[in-house]
């Protein structure tokens, strides 16, 4: 019989109300190995509802208490990040060793939350006026709604719940529905760390499930990450409910490559970028925007490092992963023959490569494209797979215009050893977050993660400060303790004295 994954409501299993499920694959064998419940509306009434009656005693407890448990959850996770990995891989497809990698950069952000303590500390300006103080004070919000995508099923929720757990919300998470089971992992260790039941539930399901997040009156804000079209409707929806949202969307990052960069290093770098976790990553580089004099001869070098990788199954010693979906799979494949309608040049076909692994998988080899015109949808769409392509440009200029008329400002980065060219680039790309020589520019946990345009509605980008400004308001005190000074009545608006 097969398993099904239930919700996660006030720290517990919760089958819920709802018959509907989904399956959950493994990529790497192209079986279903389990089921997971896709939520009703009123299954997220049931967790909002365990989110709000855990909010009033959460928010009040000490900083003291919170950070003792991030610190616990740290060490917990920490100590078993092999078996959360082992998930990732069973159920995403990367290999284990990219799985590793997720949660490092996960962990960053639960370490960054530890430091609650100091984060929260509010401004305090003494005698503004004579005998009168102004302080801040640093608040939750109540129940905040996270909801992510299928591509990182540890480290994004990782980018949100610790931090606003930390700031004192109470949270619903609505994990992606292909790769669930890391959610109700993490939850539960929460629990082992300490955390009270009902500070973090786990909504899964689909569309159903998050409109009644979106709608629901109990819902203090949504942080969102999907895919670009998914990004808007959540912004516009939940902004519509009256809700605090932050919505990051998709992405196609460039790589603009100079004459003078070392081809070695560009070579290593965009294969690891382009390739990493099958090029299923939001900072993937999707393209190389080669200068010509060099374009010939980096194409040789990229062509040489991919006859070296080894897909297949992500538990053997494989360098990249299955796809998600067989549709998925399908879709990305079908970039290929749009490529050489469209007039580019098909340098490695992925199609024909060979997989350590079960013939069912999902898969699909390093792709790589040359020539690719800029009005190709292998340009304009975001693949999301192991396709990478090369668009050749005449210098820096015609580069950088590439960039800032597409629709997407997520990541990109610049190979050069000029620095002033470089410095150029930093000031005149139009993109949330860059690289100089580093291929997917992610920032640590204390900067803050987020794209321009296309990449993200809302103004607040993911973790570090912006998200903590996110996970909490303001109030701002002005307080004066009688003495014999004051001034009796006065209409006019205060003025100091
Ligand atoms: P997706 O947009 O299909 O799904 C994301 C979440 O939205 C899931 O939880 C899903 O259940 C839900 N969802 C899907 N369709 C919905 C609908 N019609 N109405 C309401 N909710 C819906 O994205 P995905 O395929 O899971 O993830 C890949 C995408 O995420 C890529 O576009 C990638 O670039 C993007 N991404 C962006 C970042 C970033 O930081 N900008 C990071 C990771 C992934």
């Amino acid at each position: 019989m097969t398993t099904v994954l239930d919700h996660w409501i006030s720290g517990a299993d919760y089958a819920g109300e709802s018959s509907r499920t989904a399956p959950v694959y493994d990529p790497a064998r192209g079986i279903v190995q389990k089921e997971v419940r896709l939520g009703s509306v009123a299954d997220v009434d049931a967790a909002v509802a365990a989110a709000r009656a855990a909010f009033p005693a959460w928010a009040d407890a000490s900083l003291a208490k919170r950070q003792g448990v991030l610190f616990n959850f740290r060490e917990l996770l920490n100590a078993r990040r092999g078996e959360l990995a082992e998930i990732l891989t069973a159920e995403h497809g990367k290999v284990l060793s990219d799985a590793g990698g997720e949660i490092a950069r996960g962990l960053e952000v639960v370490e960054f939350a530890c430091g609650i303590t100091h984060l929260l500390k509010g401004d305090y300006s003494e005698n503004v006026s004579t005998g009168v103080d102004v302080y801040t004070l640093t608040q939750p919000l109540g129940v905040v709604g996270i909801i992510s995508p299928f591509n990182f099923p540890a480290m994004v929720p990782l980018w949100f719940f610790p931090l606003a757990i930390a700031a004192g919300n109470t949270v619903v998470l609505k994990p992606s529905e292909k790769d669930p089971s890391a959610a109700n992992w993490m939850a539960a260790l929460m629990k082992e760390a300490g955390l009270p039941d009902g500070v973090l539930n786990v909504v899964h399901g689909d569309k159903e499930a998050v409109d009644a997040l979106l709608e629901h009156d109990d819902v203090a804000s949504i942080s969102f990450v999907g895919s670009t079209p998914i990004a808007q409707y959540i912004y516009e929806t939940a902004s519509k409910h009256g809700k605090r949202v932050q919505a990051l969307g998709g992405a196609k990052n460039h790589m603009l490559v100079l004459p003078d960069a070392d081809l070695d290093l560009v070579a290593d770098s965009a294969v690891n970028a382009g390739f990493g976790s099958a090029g299923e990553r939001c900072m993937a580089i999707s393209v190389v925007l080669a200068v010509d004099s060099i374009a010939d001869e980096l194409v040789a070098k990229i062509s040489e490092r991919m006859a070296t990788l080894k897909t297949g199954d992500g538990r053997r010693s494989c360098d990249m992963g299955p796809l998600i979906t067989e549709a998925h799979r399908d879709k990305v494949a079908g970039y290929i023959d749009v490529a050489a309608a469209d007039g580019a040049t098909v340098v490695v076909d992925g199609r024909d490569g060979e997989f350590d692994g079960e013939a069912d998988g999902f898969w699909l080899g390093p792709t790589l494209i040359d020539n690719v015109p800029t009005s190709s949808t292998v340009y304009t769409d975001e693949i999301f797979g192991p396709v990478l392509s090369i668009v050749r440009v005449s210098g820096y200029e015609e580069g950088l215009n590439i960039i800032n008329t597409g629709t997407y400002g997520n990541g990109t980065a610049i190979f050069t050893n000029d620095g002033g060219a470089a410095r150029r680039f930093q000031r005149e790309v139009e993109v949330g977050m860059i690289g100089v020589n580093v291929p997917i520019p992610v920032p640590v946990a204390y900067h803050s993660f987020g794209g321009w345009k296309a990449s993200l509605f809302g103004d607040a980008k993911a973790y570090g400060p912006h998200g903590l400004r996110f996970f909490t308001r303001e109030k701002a005190v002005t307080s004066r303790w009688l003495d014999p000074s004051h001034g009796g009545l006065n209409l006019g608006f205060p003025e100091h004295d």
